[in-house]
Formats: C-alpha cells, sequence, structure tokens
C-alpha cells in the first residue's frame, strides 16, 4: 500500500539506494539529509520524480512533517567521517534519534532505526548474536560512533515501553556497494580505488583482522522486510552477510577483480579497530525470511565497475 516515508540521511549510500527502492515500489518519500556525507549526484537520477522531494536539514534539530513511517539512517559510516567531528557524531545519533522518535510519536508512525553491528564493539562472542551486550570502548576514538549508536538503541527501546511506540531496529554489518565515497576511508572503497589508480593497498595492521560484506542490495531489501514486520517485533536484528574474510583475502580479490599490478603496504591498525566481526543472521533468517543473495566476487565486480566510471568523469 502506498505510504508516505522519511528517510533521514538518504542522501548517502545506503540512504539513496532506500529511497530509490522505495519509490519504485510506488511510495512518496521525503529524502532528509545535511549534505556532510551525502551528495545531491546520489539521488540525482530521483530528482524531479514527482513523489521524491528532498529538504536539506540537520536532524539534531527538530524537524515537523507528516509522514507514515521513518527511516533514521542520518550518521556518517566511516571512520574518517565520524572522527572527523565527534561531538556532532554523537549529537547527530542521540539528538537525531530524539528528534526524530519525538517526531514518530507526535505522527503515531512506524520507526526504523539504522543501528550497527559496531554496538557489539571488539567481541568475545563470535559470531556475533543480538543478545550479547557487546565490549564497547567507552572514552576511544570509535566511541562516539559506537556509544551514539548504542544510546540510539536505548532511547528507541524506551520510547518504545514508555510511549508505546512502534520501533524496529537492525544492526547492519559492513555493506558496500555503488555510490560509496571513493575518499571515505573504509576498506572496500580504498582498496577499490587504491587497486585501479595503481596505487599501493593500505592493510591496516597484519591485515589478518575479519570483517563480512553484505552487498547493498541484500541489505535494503531486509530493511524493507524489517518495516514490513508485524507491530511488536522490534528487533534488534542483525543484517549482513555471514560470509566471513581477512582484509588480506579482500585485498587479494580485489586485485584479482580489477587485474591490477598494485602491491600491498602495511600501515598502523587503527585503536580499537575489531579483530573480527561475523553477524549471525539466523533472526533474520527466521523472522524476516531474508538472506544474502549476492556473494563477495559478484558484488565486488559490480562495486569496481561503478567506480571505474566514476574515476573517468573525475
Ligand atoms: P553515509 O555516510 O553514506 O550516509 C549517511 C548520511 O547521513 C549522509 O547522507 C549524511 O550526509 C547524512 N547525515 C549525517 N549527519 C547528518 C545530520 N546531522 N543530519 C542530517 N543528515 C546527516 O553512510 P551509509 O553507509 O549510507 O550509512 C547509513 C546508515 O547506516 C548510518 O546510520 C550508518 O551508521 C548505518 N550503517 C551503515 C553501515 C555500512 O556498512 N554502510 C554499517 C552499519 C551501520
Ligand atoms: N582497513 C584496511 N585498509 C584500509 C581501510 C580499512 O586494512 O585502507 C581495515 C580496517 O582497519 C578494518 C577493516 O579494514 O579492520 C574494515 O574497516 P572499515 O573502516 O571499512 O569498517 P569498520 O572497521 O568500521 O568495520
Amino acid at each position: 500500500m502506498y505510504k508516505k516515508i522519511l528517510i533521514t540521511g538518504g542522501a548517502g549510500f545506503l540512504g539513496s539506494h532506500l529511497c530509490e527502492r522505495l519509490l519504485k515500489e510506488g511510495n512518496e518519500v521525503i529524502c532528509v539529509d545535511n549534505f556532510f556525507t551525502g551528495s545531491k549526484e546520489n539521488i540525482a537520477h530521483l530528482l524531479g520524480k514527482p513523489y521524491f522531494e528532498v529538504i536539506r536539514h540537520d536532524v539534531t534539530f527538530p524537524l515537523y512533517l507528516e509522514v507514515d513511517q521513518i527511516y533514521n539512517l542520518a550518521c556518517p559510516a566511516s571512520p574518517v567521517y565520524y572522527q572527523h567531528d565527534p561531538v556532532q557524531t554523537t549529537k547527530t545519533s542521540v539528538h537525531g534519534a530524539i528528534n526524530m522518535l519525538g517526531l514518530a510519536k507526535r505522527l503515531n508512525a512506524r520507526i526504523l532505526q539504522a543501528s550497527t553491528s559496531e554496538v557489539y564493539g571488539d567481541p568475545e562472542v563470535h559470531p556475533q548474536t543480538e543478545d550479547y551486550w557487546g565490549k564497547v570502548n567507552p572514552i576511544g576514538i570509535r566511541s562516539c560512533y559506537d556509544e551514539g549508536k548504542r544510546c540510539a538503541e536505548t532511547l528507541f527501546f524506551d520510547y518504545q515501553r514508555q510511549h508505546n511506540l512502534d520501533i524496529k531496529v537492525v544492526r547492519i554489518f559492513n555493506t558496500y556497494g555503488p555510490r560509496m565515497l571513493p575518499n571515505d576511508g573504509r576498506v572496500v572503497s580504498n582498496f577499490i580505488v587504491q587497486a585501479l589508480k595503481g596505487e599501493e593497498i593500505t592493510i591496516y595492521g597484519d591485515g589478518s583482522q575479519t570483517r563480512s560484506f553484505c552487498y547493498v542490495d541484500d541489505l535494503i531489501e531486509a530493511m524493507l522486510r524489517m518495516m514490513a514486520t508485524q507491530e511488536g517485533f522490534t528487533g534488534p536484528v542483525n543484517i549482513g552477510n555471514p560470509c566471513e574474510f581477512t582484509m588480506l583475502e579482500l585485498a587479494e580479490k580485489v586485485i584479482a577483480l580489477t587485474g591490477s599490478q598494485s602491491k600491498l603496504v602495511y600501515c598502523p591498525l587503527p585503536s580499537d579497530d575489531p579483530r573480527q566481526r561475523q553477524p549471525d543472521i539466523s533472526l533474520a533468517r527466521q523472522e524476516l525470511g531474508w538472506e544474502p543473495k549476492v556473494n563477495l566476487e559478484d558484488g565486488l565486480k559490480s562495486t569496481i565497475a561503478y567506480f571505474r566510471n566514476k574515476l573517468k568523469e573525475n
């Protein structure tokens, strides 16, 4: 059924794909973004569509709109950007959540929070299940993001308990695909851009740390399914691809798929960098009937094609 949907952070990497998908399904979409890490380019192909609207707005300030559903994605996701102005990062997660929850409460609207695997910190439980509370440094350089997102989850569940709000929380694991920023510092975009430019591939630490990479289309499908679950099912639900790789394995795959001559260079490991990360997606399988379909090789191929074009344009 047609809905009026607000997406905060809608001009970002994930947000732009979500806008596109929800418009395609016949909804009216309002994209709210302050363009810190998002761009008009990401949504340029949607501008001019009659049921798409963009508002330049910082979610740390209140917002008055009339909508049926809210997807709250506003927050820089890459360490380089979220550490650039850490106070603003915490404000975005915490004040942003309060403002969007307040809006949802006034409208009696369903609201979904884009939380993160970072709530597990450097995990002692592997793979991570939703009932694991995490091992997070509260005062480190990643804390503005990790603790901001943890507090946002707290706010979501308190609004649910206190005001009976219809909430949904997904914990997103590393996701990649077209429209990541070429310079945003995340590992997939870094390696691909470095390989395509023939530059050295920067391995942080010894490259034995692991991540599990989910292709953007799979992730968007899971978010939509979560939003459509029956009232009372709040999550949190892990969404991600359980196939786990070391950063060295990722670098080798990127080099092979780009045909690059790039060499590896070893750089210091950033502090609090989690050693390993892999989602347990049993709950998503059970409640959403979902699992990822795109394997790393196919996902990398389309992401590489995107960056090839992008580098040609510049
Ligand atoms: P992104 O940086 O591309 O998108 C974030 C968007 O939020 C950008 O368009 C940015 O301009 C906007 N934004 C930032 N601060 C804002 C503010 N104060 N007011 C309004 N807009 C603001 O990142 P992404 O990868 O698309 O991530 C989207 C969401 O998903 C984030 O909340 C992130 O924490 C979460 N997430 C992403 C991943 C991933 O691997 N991509 C993993 C876990 C969680
Ligand atoms: N990483 C790397 N080289 C890079 C960028 C990142 O080896 O050029 C490593 C980083 O140290 C981390 C992993 O890749 O262990 C994933 O980093 P990213 O910033 O993409 O995501 P996150 O650490 O938030 O999961």
